[in-house]
């Protein structure tokens, strides 16, 4: 599955060696943001959790995963803990949960500094929070990883904590340094919007003259073609712009990718090959000429653009043309029967995400389990509601009509005998 949200960040972050902390809604997919970086690293990771009772089926989901995975609790016996030792000593553990108060034993301890050490991961972080209504006095003491382990990274996680209960995890966990993500999956700067396709190089041009003269910006295409094409149509009209895919020598792609990170107002018109590490803060926009395959995918694309936090833009091309093309692109694929028809969901739910009707974000969050309870009120129907009506006895006239003709004009013929039109047709 896609990555999602800060999960990226989080990973490139912990992966690099840096300390942060996480703030993440449950089921927002916290955990694969210290698995990997586990992974990648040298040595276990160390979850530490409160939650004893969870940790035999954290251990089993991750164990499914095809991890090694394994937890060190008051409820083991002697021997089981002491194979568990001997498996961290032996580096055949990728991660490994432990309960805060094992954790600190000296025993223990002693144990972690013959031990090679990916990263500790601290669960349930806000147990160190005085004021907060969970704190556990052991979580205190973690403090010590900081002095005792200075070269591995830390990162503390929680699904709750306000502005004094993060600024606690952050002292007493001694993680001052580290960076802070908040959040799950929601971007409120950036403004969510989709255009009916008309005459799309115009229509891009227009939305960046009158909203994003001067900004940096992606805007992707499906076709390579289409990328480089589009870069010359916007150098022509006076704006800086380069193309990037996968077809371009590596020397131009990557001379393209500095240019984009390091100058300013620079345009990329490319295929989803841009983007993967790529880590601009100051993206204003992000811009789909053609209809992206997967809600997904579209989510992390758009991901890129302000991650600086201040007010950016997604905007999307649509037109039914879009649909049957890459509906055809699925039809004629590779793959099989389960690889198609699971392309064709994803198309369902991008095509549902595009003529919604009710808030964009709400559509687009609920697609990754997030409830948004209130319309985001930074999305064009939002801001500009749509007009609906109820449609049910035109579409039943127009279905009957189509199969009274008997199933053979196109859509202009029907309209004309439902309107009664005088052709001698
Ligand atoms: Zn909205």
């Amino acid at each position: 599955a896609a990555l999602r949200g800060h999960q990226a960040e989080v990973i490139d972050h912990l992966t690099a060696g840096g300390d942060a902390l996480l703030l993440m809604p449950t089921g927002g997919g916290k955990s694969v943001c210290y698995q990997i970086p586990s992974l990648l690293r040298e040595g276990t990771g160390i979850i530490v959790s409160p939650l004893i009772a969870l940790m035999q089926d954290q251990v089993g989901a991750v164990t499914q995963l095809g991890l090694k995975a394994a937890f060190l609790n008051s409820t083991l016996s002697m021997r089981e803990a002491a194979d568990v030792e001997r498996r961290l000593l032996g580096g055949d553990i990728d991660l490994l949960y432990i309960a805060p108060e094992r954790l600190l034993q000296p025993r223990t301890l002693e144990l972690l500094d013959k031990a090679a050490i990916a990263l500790f991961a601290i669960d349930e972080a806000h147990c160190v929070s005085q004021w907060g209504h969970d704190f556990r006095p052991e979580y205190l003491q973690l403090s010590v990883l900081a002095e005792r382990y200075p070269g591995v990274p830390r990162l503390a996680c929680t699904a709750t904590a306000d502005e004094r209960t993060r600024a606690e995890i952050l002292t007493n966990l001694r993680l001052e340094g580290g960076r802070v993500y908040v959040g799950g999956f929601d971007r409120p700067n950036i403004r969510y919007r989709v255009v009916p396709k008309d005459e799309p190089r115009k229509q891009l041009l227009k939305f960046l003259r009158d909203e994003h003269a001067g900004d940096a910006g992606i805007v992707y295409c499906l076709a390579r073609k289409k990328t480089e094409e589009t870069a010359a149509f916007l150098v022509q009209n006076g704006i800086p712009a380069v193309a990037y895919h996968a077809g371009l020598e590596a020397a131009v792609r990557r001379r393209h990718q500095e240019r984009f990170l390091n100058e300013d107002g620079l345009v990329v018109c490319a295929t989803i090959a841009f983007g993967m590490g790529i880590d601009k803060p100051d993206v204003r926009f992000v811009a789909h000429l053609d209809l992206p395959k997967s809600v997904e995918g579209y989510y992390q694309e758009t991901g890129r653009a302000g991650r600086d936090g201040l007010p950016a833009n997604a905007w999307l091309c649509y037109g039914l043309q879009d649909v049957v093309m890459l509906r055809k692109l699925v039809d004629d694929g590779e793959g099989d029967e389960m690889h198609r028809r699971r392309a064709s969901q994803q198309l369902d739910a991008m095509l549902g995400y595009c003529e919604v009707t009710a808030c964009r974000r709400q559509r687009l969050l609920a697609h990754f389990g997030e409830v948004m309870p209130e319309p985001c009120g930074n999305c064009d129907t939002c801001l500009w509601p749509p007009e609906t009506f109820d449609a049910t006895v035109v579409a039943q006239k127009a279905l009957s009509c189509v199969a009274r003709t008997g199933q053979r004009f196109g859509a202009q013929h029907i309209i004309e005998v439902l309107r009664g039109g005088a052709a001698e047709r």
